[in-house]
């Protein structure tokens, strides 16, 4: 679908995968302008396609949008269009336990200027492709690298948009993870580097003492979709999630103590992912012997189920799609 100021978004169509022609001095190349989403669809057993909380990724694109200066779009009338676009293509979606089939929204502004202002045409794509699990041999808590000079975001910045800049500027800090045999970073606040932010793209949440805490959006952390459900999940059980600023001081005495039970990221990708170590101004922790707790466990299985339909979706979070 393409954007152009006379005409606004026009020209809805479904064509091969191929590659681009562009211009080079698109704007997209030169001050990245672009922003994307991420979800995913699920084939369960009766052979029904399912997408999960697909209004909140286009509410979360108009969200990034707007603050990249990118129009908006029309989310009813997206959600009409991937629901035509992933039927069409529901013969690729693996039914294997944990597979799905990814669905990347994504905007480019493609002005051919080297003007530093918003560009006045754009195009919006969907790609889809099928995933396998993320978890191959059974879910494996992860290391996580507690970065104290590099930050994600800055307090009015973009970091609660899904947009280009955030994850490149994000590689410096994956890398030095990498090289300390972590897998993930875990990104504290741009200003004083002592509140917890996100891990890598995932939401963060920790058990301390039997409750369920997290950081409160503050405007630099993205606004997970796994985030929001699992509050609303663990919220229906009768265990409030409690959204508050959290410092690494904090958690790494909670965990000397004994009172820190569990951490685990969310997101799309990984749904639930335990954390069984971290390591914070080159010391290790080990939390909660490396295991997996009862918590993450319990929300991998209740989310998986209900993404899958495999259990009852009293949230009403899922679109069946018509066979
Ligand atoms: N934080 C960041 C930076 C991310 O990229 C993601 C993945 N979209 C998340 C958190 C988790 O968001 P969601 O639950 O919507 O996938």
């Amino acid at each position: 679908m393409n954007y152009t100021s006379e005409e606004g978004w026009h020209h809805p169509r479904i064509v091969p995968y191929q590659p681009l022609t562009m211009d080079p001095s698109a704007m997209v190349f030169h001050y990245g302008q672009t922003v994307f989403e991420g979800l995913k669809a699920y084939r369960s057993s009766d052979g029904h396609v399912r997408l999960f909380r697909p209004e909140e990724n286009f509410r979360r694109l108009n969200q990034s949008c707007d603050r990249l200066c990118i129009p908006t779009v029309n989310e009813e009338a997206m959600l009409d269009y991937l629901k035509e676009y992933v039927k069409l293509d529901k013969e690729w979606i693996p039914s294997e336990p944990g597979t799905s089939l990814y669905i990347r929204p994504f905007i480019i502004s493609t002005e051919p200027t080297l003007d530093v202002s918003p560009s006045r045409t754009y195009t919006l794509m969907i790609i889809l492709s099928p995933v396998g699990s993320f978890y191959k041999g059974g879910i494996d808590p992860v290391s996580i690298f507690v970065e104290d000079e590099f930050t994600r975001a800055a307090p009015g910045g973009t970091g609660n948009a899904k947009t280009a800049g955030n994850y490149s500027g994000a590689y410096k800090a994956q890398n030095r993870a990498a090289g300390h045999q972590k897998a993930q970073v875990l990104w504290l606040d741009g200003v004083e580097k002592r509140y917890i932010e996100e891990v890598g793209s995932m939401n963060v949440f920790f058990k301390i003492d039997g409750e369920i805490h997290t950081p409160a959006l503050n405007g630099s952390i993205l606004e997970g979709i796994t985030r929001k459900s699992v509050i609303e999940l663990l919220e229906s059980e009768g265990m409030p999630v409690r959204e508050r600023k959290i410092s690494i001081d904090e958690i790494i005495a909670a965990n000397e103590s004994g009172s820190l039970q569990e951490v685990f990221g969310t997101g799309t990708a990984a749904v639930i992912s335990p954390v069984g170590g971290l390591e914070y101004k080159d010391r290790d922790y080990v939390i909660n012997n490396g295991e997996m707790g009862e918590t993450a466990s319990w929300l991998h299985e209740t989310l998986v189920g209900i993404q899958t339909g495999e259990l009852d979706d009293p949230f009403g979070w899922s679109v069946v799609l018509e066979r």
